[in-house]
């Protein structure tokens, strides 16, 4: 007997809207759940793997008969999961030829087949092309779902045979309590929820001691750039494996500067510890400055992703020197 797979507390009403939909046999067969990264997709994902499979689902899956039994050992005959092969950062056509073979079969418990594909734009144009076909005509009871951070890097042709649920960035009021509970105390949770800009799951990664770590650690860094510190020398001090991070931080922390620079309030602020490094920075650079460098390190990221940086060394040397020459400005 397992635990029922709930989604995360957030994502209860669009979990309602669901079930509500599955009920009335209206279920579509090929659903995209998009949302920035930790705002929870996989959690409602996995809520309706588990009772679309399930033999005899309430609200939430039973957690106990065979199917359910199956799926929480780790292996259901009817589910297929697709994801980029460890290591690397496509979903290849041969994945979606086992796909198709698969839908072509029935299902071997009698119910539905579920397959899985995520992250959705990791499809390259040839596994993207190769899939229309079973999107567009996969045969009864047979649920498609895509799994998006980035539903925009998707070909619209495999957008628009998917229905398209956006997850929204929950409020505060809808997951402090969640992370109050996992983070120890209140005070902790909303310094976390806020660093994260409000996405819950990236909250709990940022306040793991490695990324807590990489933070002071940048902080120390910006601070020495501020005072003149020579920007090569401080980028060989921080790790190139931290690319993404890095190029993430100084995002959220250029998002700061602009809200501080263009309005001079401090509440809104995601990092409110940083506010007397911001004042100095502030002084310093000009608003427009941050904007260019804000596209800048969105680019840097989105090359990150697409596929890797041949030398993390001399791209973190960039980032430090174009701050450099904003904050001694
Ligand atoms: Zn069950």
């Amino acid at each position: 007997m397992s635990d029922p797979v709930r989604p995360l507390p957030w994502l209860e009403p669009r979990w309602q809207e669901l079930v509500a939909l599955a009920d009335a046999g209206r279920l579509p067969h090929a659903l995209l759940f998009s949302g920035p990264h930790g705002i929870g997709k996989p959690s409602l994902a996995e809520a309706l793997i588990a009772r679309t499979l399930c033999q005899a689902p309430g609200e939430v899956a039973c957690g106990h008969c065979h199917a359910c039994r199956m799926l929480a050992a780790g292996y259901h005959p009817d589910l297929m999961r697709v994801s980029p092969d460890e290591g690397k950062r496509q979903i290849r056509i041969d994945a979606i030829r086992e796909i198709n073979g698969f839908v072509s079969q029935t299902a071997q418990q009698g119910g539905y087949r579920v397959i899985v594909i995520s992250p959705a734009e990791a499809m390259n144009v040839a596994a993207s092309n190769a899939l229309l076909k079973s999107l567009e005509e996969p045969g009864g009871r047979t649920l498609f779902l895509l799994l998006s951070d980035i539903p925009s890097h998707l070909l619209p042709t495999i957008r628009s045979r998917c229905q398209h649920w956006s997850l929204a960035v929950p409020g505060e009021a809808e997951c402090l309590d969640w992370l109050t509970e996992r983070l120890g105390g209140r005070e902790e949770a909303r310094f976390w929820w806020q660093a994260a800009g409000g996405l819950p799951l990236r909250a709990l990664e940022l306040a793991e001691p490695d990324s807590r770590a990489l933070r002071q650690q940048l902080h120390e860094t910006f601070d020495a750039l501020v005072r003149g510190a020579e920007p090569v020398a401080e980028a060989a001090r921080l790790d190139r494996q931290a690319l993404d991070a890095i190029l993430w931080y100084g995002i959220a922390w250029l998002e700061d500067l602009i809200r501080l620079g263009l309005s001079g309030e401090s509440e809104a602020l995601r990092n409110p510890d940083l506010l007397p490094l911001y004042r100095q920075a502030v002084k310093n650079g000009r608003v427009r400055d941050w904007f260019r460098l804000l596209d800048y390190a969105r680019e840097q990221r989105r090359l990150l992703s697409a596929g890797g940086n041949p030398n993390p060394q001399l791209a973190l040397e960039a980032w430090l020197v174009r701050w450099s020459a904003l904050l001694r400005s």
